[in-house]
């Protein structure tokens, strides 16, 4: 018998290395913003979440202030106990207006809003069908909620028919769950013809805007407003943490279902409400997306510089309709290769590789703050 019940730590890390698949951390120094330094090099950032530069706004963090000297630094308990500030449920009834629902509910992270959705409306009796591309957090909280779990091939909405239509009527309840943009490749789920599928076999759909909100619709409410799908009956989640620049999550729906959510979510339950300065910054964030459609504005004309700039490079581009553009490489080492020229030419753009996503890229997120000057840098190192 092995005396030491922990080396297989070591023959792991060594197959993740060998496979090229490690990974490490990198400090950034400094306030967010489309200009991020670590290690002592300023670098154009093409790899954050936010899109809209509202993470490093002064009005954010003085809304995280005020609300830190108002209650503290922590909420102090479950929202069921003393963790609920008055706070918490203006920025859930301003989360349901940005949605157009009849109400909200704010997890304390994304990831947590979809562990607590799905495992709190389906069980062992139900079906899951999630596309393949979906966020871990889709992925993890069906294998908690112990449902029947099928993955459909990425946005085939005939498979998920096909799958509709030959094992719906086995199981008591039904969950559709997707991605509204997926993270890692950009491209968007086809949002009307999953809602028509999820009436026609009497199933529910839960649609993730982690990445849609703020970016996508006139009034930044995601794909549900960009497709001209308010009012129809779904579970939206999202973050704060994205396009909003602060951190957090939520599930934005019906009364009903967010009335169930309070009494049977339990990482909503079982788990410290979201702080503060959070909750105030989220609060800014929401009202400034909404208030100054120009940064969204700036972000799409962004989008549509580099993609046009980008038609005559020699890697394809992955398909997306995002401001996450993805370059496609034949294998890992190519994808930080890429990644690491670029990064001597002052630009931080990711290398994605497996497991994490079916093939290699180099990933591109695009910003509202990011200058002409910004994207001409990038085009210079990448055609360099
Ligand atoms: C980022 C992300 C999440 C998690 O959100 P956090 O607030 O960061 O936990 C969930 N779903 C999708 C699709 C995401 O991209």
């Amino acid at each position: 018998m092995s005396s030491n019940p922990y080396a297989w730590l070591e023959t792991s890390l060594d197959t993740i290395r060998k496979a090229n698949w490690y990974r490490s951390v990198n400090p950034i120094e400094g306030k967010a913003g489309a200009i991020v330094e670590t290690k002592g090099d300023r670098l154009v950032n093409f790899a954050s979440n936010n899109y809209l530069g509202l993470a490093g706004d002064n009005r954010l963090i003085q809304a995280a202030q005020t609300a830190t000297e108002a209650y503290g630094t922590g909420s102090t308990g479950s929202r069921l106990l003393t963790g609920h500030l008055p706070l918490h449920r203006e920025l859930e009834q301003m989360i349901a207006a940005l949605k157009s629902t009849e109400d909200a509910l704010v997890f304390s992270s994304g990831y947590l809003a979809n562990l607590g959705a799905i495992t709190a409306l389906v069980g062992q009796r139900d079906l899951i069908l999630g596309d393949e591309y979906n966020h871990s957090s889709l992925k993890q909280g069906a294998k908690l909620s112990q449902a029947q779990t099928i993955e459909y091939t990425h946005n085939c909405v005939e498979e998920l028919e096909d799958h509709l239509r030959g094992e719906r009527h086995k199981y008591r309840r039904c969950l559709i769950s997707t991605d509204a943009i997926f993270s890692m490749d950009g491209d968007i789920c086809q949002l009307p013809q999953l809602i028509a599928l999820a009436e026609a076999y009497d199933a529910m759909l839960l649609l993730d805007e982690a990445h849609a909100t703020g970016v996508m619709g006139k009034n930044g409410a995601g794909c549900v407003e960009y497709f001209n799908c308010t009012k129809k009956p779904l579970i939206q989640v999202g973050t704060l943490s994205k396009a909003l620049g602060s951190l957090g999550g939520y599930v934005a729906g019906s009364r009903m279902l967010i009335d169930f959510l309070r009494n049977r979510a339990s990482t909503w339950i079982y788990t410290t409400g979201l702080s503060p300065a959070d909750t105030g910054a989220a609060l800014a964030g929401v009202k400034i997306s909404q208030s100054e459609p120009e940064r969204r504005t700036a972000l799409w004309q962004n989008v549509a510089y580099l993609r046009s700039k980008l038609q005559e490079y020699p890697l394809k581009l992955l398909p997306s309709q995002s401001p996450i553009i993805c370059l496609s490489c034949s294998k890992p080492q190519q994808a930080l290769d890429l990644a690491a020229k670029l990064r001597q030419g002052g630009i931080l753009a990711p290398a994605i590789r497996p497991p994490t996503v079916p093939s290699s890229r180099v990933r591109l997120s695009v910003m509202a703050t990011h200058t002409r000057e910004h994207l001409e840098r990038l085009l210079k190192y990448l055609y360099h």
